[in-house]
C-alpha cells in the first residue's frame, strides 16, 4: 500500500483497550503494547503512516492524576511539529478529564488530538477497540487542502467524535459510552465520516503555546438537600483552598440558607473562586433565573453557564496555575468560552 506523507503519533497510556485478563484474579490489568499492535494488523493497510510511544506508566485511567497529564502534554509538545495529528489511547473512565485538561493546556492548537479507548479489550472478539483505534487515526490523519480537518482536542468513540471538553462518561455498560450534552457531535462515522463542518473549531494562525503548570488547590461539592454544614465547611475550609466548584440544582439553584451565604462571603474575601455547575446534564446555569439562584449571584459566585464539570475542574485547575494572570482576569476566563467549553 502507498503510504501518503501524514505521519500520525499514537501514544498509549493504558486503558481497557489493551488490557489482559489476569489469570489468577481475573482482575482486567494493563498490559504492554506490543500484543495490541498484533491484534489490529489492519493498521498495517492504513495509507499513512503511524508512529508509537508509550507514557511511562501503562495505567488504569483511574490512576490517573495531573502529574500524567503534564506527561502526556510533554509528549505531545516534544513532538508536535514532527507528527500532523496524534491519537491518544486512554481508559474511558477518566478520558473527559484527561482530553478536557489536554485542550486548556495547549493555547492555539491547529492539529487533531483525538482519544480514544474501548470497552472491551482488543482482545477480546466483540472489542469496540479496534474500529475506534483505526478510525480514529483515520480522523486524526484527515486534511482538506493540506490542512487538518480536526483543529481541536477531541474523544472518538462508536462512531461519534465529539468536543474533548464538552464530554462525559455517561455508560459504564455501553459501547456508547460517551456523550457531549450541551454541544453538537464533531463527525460521524459511517460509511464514510461525515464531519459537521459547523461545529468545528476554526484553526486560527495563533503561536502554539503549552502551558506546563496545573493547580491543585480546588474541590468540588456536589449539594443534596439536607446538606450539613460541618459537610460543606469541611470542603470549603480547606487551607490554601483557590477553587471550588458547587454542583447546585437545575439552572444553578441552591438552598437559602444562612450558613451557606455567610459561607460563600467568607470565601470571596478570601480570594476563592466559587463557580456553579449545574447537576443537570443538559441546559445552562442562569443564576438570575430563580431566587434561589440570585443569593449566589449577589455572593459573587460565578455561573458556569453549560460547562461539563470535567470541563470545569480541569479550567480551573488550569487557570489557578497561570501565575501571569490577576486574580479579576482568572475570574474572568471562567465566564469566557477559551477552548469551545461554553455557550455564552
Ligand atoms: N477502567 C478502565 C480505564 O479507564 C476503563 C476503560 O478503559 O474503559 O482505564
Amino acid at each position: 500500500m502507498m503510504k501518503d506523507n501524514t505521519k500520525v503519533l499514537l501514544i498509549y497510556t493504558g486503558g481497557t483497550i489493551g488490557m489482559m485478563e489476569d489469570l489468577e484474579t481475573t482482575n482486567l490489568r494493563p498490559f504492554d503494547f506490543k500484543h495490541l499492535l498484533d491484534e489490529v494488523p489492519e493498521l498495517k493497510k492504513l495509507e499513512l503512516e503511524v508512529e508509537v510511544k508509550e507514557t511511562k506508566s501503562i495505567i488504569d485511567s483511574s490512576n490517573t492524576n495531573p502529574e500524567v497529564w503534564l506527561e502526556l502534554l510533554a509528549l505531545i509538545k516534544a513532538n508536535y511539529e514532527a507528527y500532523d495529528g496524534f491519537v491518544v489511547l486512554h481508559g474511558s473512565d477518566t478520558m473527559a478529564y484527561t482530553a478536557s485538561a489536554i485542550s486548556f493546556l495547549i493555547e492555539n492548537s491547529n492539529k487533531p488530538i483525538i482519544f480514544t479507548g474501548s470497552q472491551l479489550p482488543i482482545g477480546k472478539l466483540r472489542t469496540d477497540g479496534k474500529e475506534n483505534l483505526i478510525t480514529a487515526i483515520e480522523i486524526a490523519g484527515a486534511k482538506e487542502n493540506s490542512r487538518p480537518i480536526i483543529s481541536e482536542v477531541a474523544i472518538y468513540f462508536e462512531y461519534n467524535l465529539y468536543r474533548a471538553n464538552r464530554t462525559s462518561k455517561v455508560s459504564a455498560e455501553n459501547f456508547e459510552a460517551f456523550q457531549s450534552p450541551n454541544y453538537p457531535v464533531l463527525a460521524e462515522a459511517g460509511v464514510s465520516i461525515k464531519y459537521n463542518r459547523f461545529a468545528l473549531k476554526k484553526a486560527n494562525e495563533e503561536r502554539v503555546q503549552f502551558r506546563n503548570k496545573i493547580s491543585e488547590d480546588v474541590a468540588s461539592i456536589k449539594l443534596f438537600p439536607g446538606i450539613r454544614k460541618e459537610v460543606f465547611w469541611a470542603i470549603s475550609r480547606i487551607k490554601d483552598l483557590k477553587g471550588l466548584i458547587i454542583e447546585t440544582y437545575g439552572s444553578g439553584n441552591a438552598p437559602m440558607i444562612s450558613w451557606l451565604d455567610d459561607e460563600l462571603k467568607l470565601l470571596n474575601e478570601k480570594g476563592v473562586l466559587v463557580l456553579n455547575v449545574s447537576q443537570c446534564l443538559t441546559g445552562s446555569v442562569s443564576q438570575a433565573k430563580y431566587e434561589t439562584g440570585q443569593h449566589l449571584q449577589n455572593n459573587n459566585v460565578i455561573g458556569g453557564y453549560d460547562i461539563t464539570f470535567e470541563a470545569a475542574i480541569t479550567k480551573m485547575m488550569y487557570l489557578l496555575a497561570c501565575d501571569d494572570l490577576s486574580h479579576e482576569e482568572k475570574r474572568n476566563y471562567l465566564q469566557t468560552n477559551i477552548r469551545g467549553e461554553i455557550t455564552l
